[in-house]
């Protein structure tokens, strides 16, 4: 039989996009890949891509997805849970009885529930973390009662993990009441891999090398990444030009003309990601710091956040100076020539994308793993500085201002631009052939070919 791989992703915009970029390499390599969508992401965007087939199964919210349920994340959990594993279950038996059966389930570890269905049909089920191996592996012991969060002022550095401080660990560890669905999940998440199963990591050897060591001792664990498309990284997969899936349409050619009369180096790209909202005071205090650097910008502001902005007069001077837009294609921004700098929430997928692709960061941190991430920027890649925040936890223009010329003018940003570029090399050869991740990936494929015989 051929091999044929379901993946199951969580239905949001930073876990589709690196589930998306595997199952691409991974058909890529020779087995047949089916993405398991819900109903509401697949009418929305538009697939484009002749390697990867998509089948829906519904979370019950086919006409809104979880954008619809911001203000009851909670139920909306519930629904993906019920429903949706109903409907997920369909869509295994549906296939089963056709010409070409699934033969192994890669899921989101967020979506840990899809492990006990699909194992009700034979099939092996693989782990697939969409964050760093050191924020996984902090949620794996934090969880088992094998770490715990340092007292203020001191550190903690185990299982390969550089020494971290209180406020460095992911927000869910603090365990402060707050979204308790999805704390549940992110703590919990590890919880079904046993110890000899897959688990695979959107990240690369050379950048986590002593804590992916450590997590072998607990699963099969393997780097495949980064999963950024390989348009821009190792250039082996042809047709990979409709790369991605967006739920927001991009403003691609606003953004491209704006950018392509900028000089090299010279504008900061501004992004928090598809989730993350900003208070009121935040994103004025950021508007009015882009204006202090003097930098141009390029600002991903989402339509539905657009009204915290200050007026454009008091923070775009001239026409040319800032562009806001609700939606950007992220990747094709940072590989422009003019961009010098990203400020960055720290999404595990934004700074992948922006490490990979060799761009210096300002790390503005604001929940889940971003500090932890932010943290592993500044202190252990040297590819970027962390913001400071003041007592009510609000970052100043002083300081978004100060970053943005230290990452950009200052003595040190020399280095940081080196380091930059030496991860973005190193993120290359991991997926090129003979790589790290590319022998991973070899390895999980025979696997896959062992396992559908
Ligand atoms: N993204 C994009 N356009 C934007 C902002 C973000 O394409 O204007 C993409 C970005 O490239 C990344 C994903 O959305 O792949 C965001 O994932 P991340 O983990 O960084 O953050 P999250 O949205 O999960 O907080």
């Amino acid at each position: 039989m051929a091999p044929h791989v379901l993946i199951l992703p969580f239905p949001v915009q930073g876990h589709i996009n690196p589930l998306l970029q595997f199952a691409k390499r991974l058909s890529f390599k020779g087995p047949k890949t089916t993405l398991a969508i819900t109903t509401f992401i697949i009418n929305s965007i538009n697939i484009q891509t002749d390697q990867v087939s998509c089948a829906p199964f519904s979370d019950g919210y086919d006409d809104t997805g979880l954008n619809g349920a911001r203000d009851n994340i909670e139920a909306y959990f519930e629904s993906l849970r019920t429903i949706g594993s109903k409907t997920f279950e369909e869509l295994i038996v549906k296939q089963m009885s056709s010409s070409c059966p699934f033969t192994c389930m890669v899921y989101d570890t967020f979506v840990p529930w899809a492990v006990e269905i699909t194992e009700k049909y034979g099939l092996p089920c693989v782990a697939f973390s969409t964050q760093s191996c050191a924020v996984s592996s902090i949620y794996y012991h934090f969880n088992h009662g094998l770490l715990d969060l340092p007292d203020s002022g001191a550190t903690v550095s185990s299982h390969g993990l550089v020494p971290l401080e209180r406020f460095d660990f992911p927000s869910f560890t603090f365990r402060d009441g707050s979204y308790p669905a999805l704390a549940g999940l992110s703590l919990n998440q590890f919880n079904a891999p046993q110890k000899s199963d897959w688990v695979l990591f959107n990240s690369f050897d050379e950048l986590e090398n002593e804590v992916i060591k450590c997590l072998k001792e607990h699963w099969n664990a393997r780097t495949i990444g980064p999963t950024v498309p390989s348009k821009f990284m190792d250039k082996r997969i042809k047709g990979d030009e409709n790369y991605t899936m967006n739920l927001l349409k991009p403003e691609r050619d606003l953004c491209i003309n704006w950018l392509n009369k900028k000089p090299a180096n010279s504008t900061v790209y501004v992004s928090f990601g598809s989730f993350a909202n900003l208070q009121e005071e935040q994103t004025q205090e950021l508007a009015l710091g882009l204006k202090q650097s003097n930098k141009y910008f390029l600002w991903v502001v989402r339509a539905s956040e657009q009204d915290k902005l200050p007026r454009r007069e008091e923070f775009i001077e001239g026409e040319d100076k800032g562009l806001i837009v609700a939606w950007s294609p992220q990747l094709e921004i940072l590989n422009h020539v003019a961009i010098g700098c990203f400020l960055t929430h720290c999404g595990w997928n934004s700074t992948l994308e922006g490490l990979s692709l060799g761009v210096p960061m300002v790390a503005v941190p604001q929940w889940t793993d971003q500090p932890t991430n932010a943290k592993y920027v500044e202190d252990v890649w040297g590819v970027g500085v962390k913001v400071k925040v003041d007592e009510k936890k609000v970052v100043r223009r002083d300081e978004i201002s100060r970053c943005i010329k230290e990452v950009m003018d200052a003595e040190r940003s020399e280095e940081i631009r080196r380091n930059a570029r030496k991860w973005k090399e190193a993120a290359k050869q991991a997926l090129c052939e003979g790589g790290t991740s590319d022998e991973n990936l070899n390895e999980f494929v025979e696997f896959l070919n062992a396992s559908s015989c």
